[in-house]
């Protein structure tokens, strides 16, 4: 296991967290830089590195939870949408985003979307992308 792990240290207790909820298996906690107020995680207690390596019998019950968290925040603060999202770019440790949103901006940046709607991907691209994909999925 990953002691040097900055999850495992706050699902542990060892480093300060705002705890919303905790299971034998996943801790719910506050997010350290909330995008919106009441932006929550949901963490799995065991050091997983990525989402995809979780094993079936508890993706499911992760997912579950996550989809628990995120009708809770919808019903607390009634924002736009609420954002549910696996991480891991900066915390190798399983942990998924239950994040209200209240515009577009909130989760993707105008100046992005601007340079997207600008300079869409040609079609052609799009298509050999797609073919490589479903190749994979094979
Ligand atoms: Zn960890």
């Amino acid at each position: 296991m990953d002691t040097d792990c900055l999850l495992f240290k706050r699902v542990r207790g060892d480093r300060p967290s705002h705890r919303i909820y905790e299971d034998a298996d996943f801790v719910v906690l506050l997010t350290m830089y909330l995008v919106n107020p009441r932006h929550v995680m949901v963490v799995t207690k065991e050091h997983i590195t990525h989402v995809y390596d979780v094993e079936d019998a508890l993706y499911t019950p992760l997912m579950v939870l996550v989809k628990r968290m995120a009708r809770v925040v919808k019903r607390v603060i009634a924002p736009l949408q609420v954002v549910m999202e696996p991480s891991g770019i900066t915390n190798h440790h399983v942990h998924v985003h239950v994040l209200p949103v209240h515009s577009l901006y909130d989760r993707m940046p105008q100046n992005v979307m601007e340079r997207l709607l600008a300079q869409p991907v040609p079609a052609a691209e799009r298509v050999a992308m797609a073919c490589d994909l479903a190749t994979g999925m094979k």
